[in-house]
């Protein structure tokens, strides 16, 4: 069996929508589970819709709803989908459902991630609605299979843990095993649900992520991510217009660019698929004849290779009566980012001080600033890119903030350092 993953790029419009059923066309040699995103920035039109809720701005709800029910609309439309009355109604309510989420948000004044969850679902629910229909009328055999039905997670909504076990169980004879090798099985990427069967969400960019579980739990051959790229490059090319293709890459050297900012794949999917040796190729939807990379097990060539982190925060932390920073003050500290959930991407010991390289939102830096600044001295950066060099022997650029993290960072074959944006 294959699983093969189309992003939001690739679903973007409906020459992109035509040119996944062209991928598809041939693709009668084994049974295939095909898991897409929203299309196009829907996930993030969906989130601002919840977003002016809470500001209790009902036109500004209305005029963000009907901009996204437009898009889709011409997408059925182009896709010679118009007609198509069960789609058609399934669409309504799905936009029905976002109204009445965003006026629910409004009436409480209280966006929750619950909410967010039931919301952003939304855009993976009608974008894999569309394409099922879509292949059904060029000639497929499809089954819809509501993911959430099967993935179970923990329920922190807007990140959610996998439940492996239960969702291994409720796999086992699921309708997500494609029966013979002309049926097409679509689901969604992304979401979930939790114990109670509320929506949840496995993170931005979570459906790279959706793709590999399934492949992991459903002992797949092979897992396919179409993507808006000839594969995994030696550098970004949105950034880096001269980046190379990778052809291949061992799962170790994947994990590692995605640790520093490749986001061309999410990197817990890495980790799902090495842990049962399942090869990903990373292939080019715009041409899909090319090879792309493939990740797999393999010796691996070292690719000089230039990764970006965006959105970066430095934050320095120290006892305000002077205390060495010891191993308690570094696991209370490193405790306290964990229940905030602020990640590590680098740490360095000053003198009497502490820097730890993090990413996240305004309101969990806050709050951590707000548990700690009784006792501790602490300094937030903001604005800053993390550029890292793999593979070479060069030296990182002036590094703005602090110059001696840079020694720190510093491996054998890696060079990072920070600068501003
Ligand atoms: P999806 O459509 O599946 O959501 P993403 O947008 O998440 O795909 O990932 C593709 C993007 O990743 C590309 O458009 C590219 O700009 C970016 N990217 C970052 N680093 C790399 C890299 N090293 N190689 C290829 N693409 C990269
Ligand atoms: N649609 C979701 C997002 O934009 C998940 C994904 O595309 O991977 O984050
Ligand atoms: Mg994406």
């Amino acid at each position: 069996m294959l699983v093969m993953k189309f992003g939001g790029a690739s679903l973007k419009n409906a020459s992109a929508i035509e040119r996944m059923g062209k991928i598809i066309r041939n693709w009668n040699k084994e049974p295939l589970l095909i898991v897409v995103s929203a299309m196009g920035k829907t996930t993030n039109a969906l989130d601002q819709i919840g977003n002016v809720a809470l500001e209790g701005n009902l036109e500004e709800i209305e005029r963000l709803t009907q901009q996204l029910i437009a898009y889709h609309r011409k997408i059925i439309e182009d896709l010679g989908l118009a007609q198509n009355q069960k789609l058609n109604r399934q669409a309504q309510d799905y936009f029905e459902l976002a109204r009445v989420i965003a006026g629910g948000i409004c009436a409480l004044g209280e966006y929750s991630p619950r909410q967010y969850a039931r919301l952003v679902a939304l855009g993976e629910l009608l974008s894999s609605k569309i394409i099922a229909a879509y292949l059904e009328q060029i000639g497929n055999d499809i089954v819809w299979v509501d993911i959430r039905d099967y993935i179970k997670t923990d329920p922190n909504y807007r990140a959610a843990k996998v439940l492996f076990d239960e969702t291994a169980k409720l796999l086992t004879a699921s309708p997500l095993i494609p029966k013979d090798p002309t049926t097409i099985v679509i689901t969604q990427g992304f979401i979930g649900s939790a114990v109670d069967n509320q929506t949840t969400t496995l993170g931005r960019e979570g459906s790279d992520y959706t793709a590999a579980i399934l492949a992991n739990l459903l002992s797949a051959r092979q897992a396919i991510f179409w993507k808006d790229v000839p594969g995994v490059m030696n550098a970004d090319p949105d950034y880096y217009p001269e980046a190379l293709l990778i052809p291949e890459l061992n799962y170790e050297q994947a994990a590692n660019m995605t640790f520093w900012g490749a986001k061309v794949i999410h990197h817990s999917a890495i980790e799902a698929l090495a842990s049962k040796n399942i090869p990903l190729q990373v292939r080019s939807f715009l041409t899909p004849e090319t090879p792309g990379t493939v990740i797999q097990r393999c010796e691996g060539v070292k690719e000089p290779t230039r990764l970006l982190k965006q959105n970066q925060v430095l934050l320095f932390f120290r006892h305000k009566n002077l205390r060495y920073m010891d191993t308690t003050s570094i696991h209370f500290l490193f405790g306290a980012m964990a229940n905030h959930n602020l990640p590590t991407y680098g740490v360095y010991m000053a003198e009497l001080g502490i820097y730890v390289i993090t990413e996240g939102a305004a309101s969990q830096l806050n709050a951590l600033q707000s548990l700690l600044q009784e006792t501790y001295h602490c300094e937030m950066q903001h604005g800053l890119a993390l550029h890292t060099l793999l593979n070479t022997d060069a030296e990182g650029e002036e590094a703005q903030v602090p110059r001696n993290a840079l020694a720190a960072l510093k491996r054998k074959t890696t060079v990072s350092w920070l600068a501003p944006q």
